[in-house]
């Protein structure tokens, strides 16, 4: 069984190393099958295409699109699309533009609790200009020592309800998965266990997303434990989606599973891969 880890970043977007480094440590991990999916982002696949070449392994042309449904931000992954339509290109380029002005705004709410310098000690860990995005803001505020690690930054400063949050609209769901379909692509709900929705929302949700042509679920993610991916696996089952993988990776050191370090799916669901 060749072995799939079809979600991870580069410096694209938060990632921490390039395109080419990322695919070095897939193939270097056993993975066979890689996506590479930055956040609202395809310029990375070109470099990652030529790795995986040079390290015979496939490479899937994905990203991870930021999507505002009801009042939550939630994530889809898209996979085996083509980078070149153009419906998809401008449409990811639209999601980007909003984030440059949303990352001023985290500046000045991080301002207004005494935290100073926010905004450029951000911009010095950005690696695309295209790409800012709160892992940013995180990497600054563990540098200046006002939390001790990343994952305490979100709890503390950049979640929902946290005075580093800014309310922002992302693009619709409808339209993040025609985008992808369009593009001859499939669209993965990704980590459904991260959503604080209830039971009732949840399966709204997952409703809606078959509903406008959504393929599978990310089953298999580092947000989830052993139990929610086999509650995700029943989801996926009972909606008639089929069920993916991805470790998330986003660099050595900050993300909870390495590349490749996934366990099997679960039984009775089918593989998003068992469509191509
Ligand atoms: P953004 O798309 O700019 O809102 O940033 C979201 C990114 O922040 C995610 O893709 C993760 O990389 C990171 N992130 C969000 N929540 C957490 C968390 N609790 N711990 C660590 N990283 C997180
Ligand atoms: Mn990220
Ligand atoms: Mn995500
Ligand atoms: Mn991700």
């Amino acid at each position: 069984m060749p072995r799939y880890d079809l979600h991870c970043h580069s410096t694209w977007s938060d990632g921490l190393c390039t395109p080419a480094a990322v695919v070095e440590r897939a193939a270097a991990r056993g993975v066979d099958v890689l996506a590479l999916t930055d956040h609202d982002e395809l310029g990375g696949l070109p470099e990652a295409r030529a790795a995986a070449a040079e390290r015979g392994i496939t490479l899937v042309n994905g990203a991870e699109i930021s999507v505002s449904w009801e009042t939550h931000t939630i994530h889809v992954v898209a996979l085996r699309v083509d980078p070149g339509h153009p419906g998809l290109a401008d449409g990811l380029a639209a999601v980007r533009r909003g984030r440059s002005e949303r990352a001023r705004r985290i500046g000045d709410a991080l301002a207004a609790v005494g935290i100073r310098g926010a905004y450029e000690g951000a911009m010095k860990y950005v690696t695309s200009e295209r790409l800012v995005s709160r892992t940013h803001f995180a990497r600054f505020l563990v540098e200046a020592g006002y939390v001790g690690e990343v994952k305490d930054v979100f709890k503390r400063y950049l979640a929902r309800g946290k005075p580093g949050y800014v309310a922002h609209q992302w693009t619709t769901l409808a339209d993040a998965v025609s985008w992808i379909r369009a593009a001859g692509g499939q669209a993965v709900l990704a980590h459904p266990g991260r959503y604080p929705l209830s039971p009732t929302a949840m399966r709204r949700l997952l409703g809606e997303f078959r509903e406008q042509g959504g393929d599978a679920v990310e089953v298999l993610s580092s947000s989830h434990t052993a139990a929610q991916a086999d509650e995700y696996a029943t989801h996926a089952r009972r909606f008639g989606l089929a069920a993916s993988a991805g470790s998330d990776w986003h660099g050595p050191g900050e993300s909870w599973l390495d590349l490749g370090a996934l366990p099997a799916l679960p039984a009775g669901v089918e593989p998003v891969w068992e469509r191509w």
